[in-house]
């Protein structure tokens, strides 16, 4: 299943979340007062895209899946995350007990933290990202015997990630990132944003919409 984009906007009183309307805003009606809605300046609707997408499709990016699909997103679930980094083809490589695994499929509801800025995104730096990623997961560091000892140092998936990141990193000379910082930089914001944009999108399903007093100045982005 995948997921769709949100449109949220004020009627009412509240703020609205629907599922973004493929007419266009111009056919938008309230759900609560069931009036088709026209907005003002500075009231345009806002389509929130989904955060969880196929990570298949996103070149040199680490991503986070889950094992119990979406709902793994919310945070009572977090110890069923799994990541990886996919390459230019979006082969996801990922570090699990049977070694290093390469999959073109399973990665299709991902949190995509991108790693490469698009000006860097030539080919020769995808080539060399491919060989890179090639070559790291092929050591002796990442085997299937050696995953329960990496887990001892809250190694594992993770710590294969990461440590490819700090490889490539260093072969541009940058200082490596510590697990802290990427952490708290690029991971807990998008964590976060899945974790509303899922409680969201599930009562929109059940019900239509999803309605909160609260009014949004911002969404956390991702
Ligand atoms: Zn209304």
């Amino acid at each position: 299943m995948g997921f769709r984009d949100l449109l949220q906007f004020r009627h009412c009183d509240r703020t609205i979340f629907t599922l973004g309307d493929p007419a266009g805003p111009t056919a938008l009606r309230c759900p609560i007062c069931c009036q088709a809605v026209r907005f003002g300046l500075m009231e345009a609707p806002v389509r929130i895209q989904t955060p969880i997408r196929d990570g298949h499709q996103a070149a040199c990016s680490f991503l986070i899946t889950s094992q119990v699909g979406a709902a793994g997103f919310s945070e009572e679930n977090e110890s069923e995350l799994h990541v990886g980094i996919s390459n230019s083809k979006g082969v996801v490589f990922s570090y699990t007990e049977l070694g290093v695994l390469h999959q073109q499929v399973g990665w299709e509801q991902s949190i995509i933290v991108p790693l490469v800025a698009p000006g860097n995104d030539t080919l020769s730096f995808r080539m060399l990202w491919d060989t890179q990623l090639e070559t790291f997961s092929n050591l002796n560091t990442w085997t299937g015997d050696r995953f329960q000892e990496q887990r001892e140092f809250g190694s594992c998936c993770y710590g294969f990630a990461l440590s490819y990141i700090n490889h490539v990193m260093r072969s541009e000379g940058s200082e490596p990132i510590t697990r802290e910082h990427f952490t708290s930089q690029y991971i807990l914001h998008r964590m976060e944003a899945a974790s509303k944009y899922l409680s969201v999108y599930q009562d929109v399903c059940q019900h239509g919409y999803h309605s909160t007093a609260e009014s949004y100045r911002s969404w956390p982005t991702y």
